[in-house]
């Protein structure tokens, strides 16, 4: 079956040559039109809180519920991003998605609206989950860092030990069938690694004493600068997705 002009679109959008030989082309492309959509079980989105109030440097309490969590991280003051941070960015998406979309830090479009991956990274990340069928209000995404580091500057050994606690905690409520890291950042932070991205994609990886299986791509800000490496990440999520639908029993 030719692939459908819905996925050819997502490609499209992913920016993959559609002259590749069919014979090159794996079976997802030749998989139905329509994209597969993920049952969303309900789109609940993460309720915001009211007003951002400086909290103490005290431990997360265990079992800590969403808009508390919310309050924590929009008051939180532990390191030195808060003094320039306009605001945190806790994460978006349905609170009880099946796929958690982990990236670095917020952008300066991040910084601003207070929504993960809103800028052009943020377009062709929807893009990069639509193409195995998951619209972005169906995962949830967050981030490693939830202040955006001044310049984009990598994330501090201090800033990550201090804002883990909150991804950790996003994680415990998720409780995800299965995360996707994009990029160097994310996927060093989680699996507590110096290894270089090259050598974590393409492998299945588990996260935390849950195992939940983690699959590594590359960062959508690096997919636009380097557009000749958007045929590896589609690799990814092909992988990615077929790892899901094993783990809910369905078929790849
Ligand atoms: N890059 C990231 O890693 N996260 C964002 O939210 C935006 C850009």
């Amino acid at each position: 079956m030719q692939p459908g002009p819905r996925r050819l679109a997502y490609l499209d959008a992913l920016g993959i040559d559609r002259w590749v030989p069919r014979d090159a082309i794996e079976p997802a492309l030749d998989a139905p039109a329509a994209p597969e959509v993920v049952p969303a079980a309900r789109t609940i989105v993460a309720p915001r809180a009211p007003v951002s109030t400086p909290v103490a440097a005290q431990p997360l309490p265990a079992g800590i519920d969403w808009v508390p969590l919310r309050e924590r991280v929009a008051g939180c003051t532990l390191c030195d991003l808060c003094k320039t941070r306009t605001q945190t960015v806790f994460g978006v998406g349905n609170t009880q998605a099946d796929w958690l979309v982990i990236g670095e830090a917020p952008g300066a479009e991040e910084d601003r609206q207070g929504e993960p991956f809103v800028g052009r990274a943020g377009q062709l990340l929807n893009a990069m989950l639509l193409a195995i069928g998951l619209p972005r209000e169906t995962v949830f995404i967050a981030n490693i860092l939830k202040c955006r580091p001044p310049g984009n500057r990598d994330p501090a050994p201090v800033e990550v030990s201090r804002c883990l606690p909150y991804l950790s905690a996003q994680i415990a409520l998720l409780k995800p069938k299965i995360m996707l890291a994009v990029g160097r950042i994310a996927a060093q932070n989680l699996l507590a690694t110096d290894a270089p991205l090259a050598r974590l994609r393409g492998k299945l990886h588990t996260f935390g004493e849950a195992k939940t299986p983690l699959v590594i791509t590359y960062h959508p800000a690096y997919l636009l600068r380097t557009p000749a490496d958007k045929r590896k990440a589609w690799e990814d999520l092909k992988f990615a997705r077929a790892t899901y639908a094993r783990i809910v029993g369905g078929g790849a």
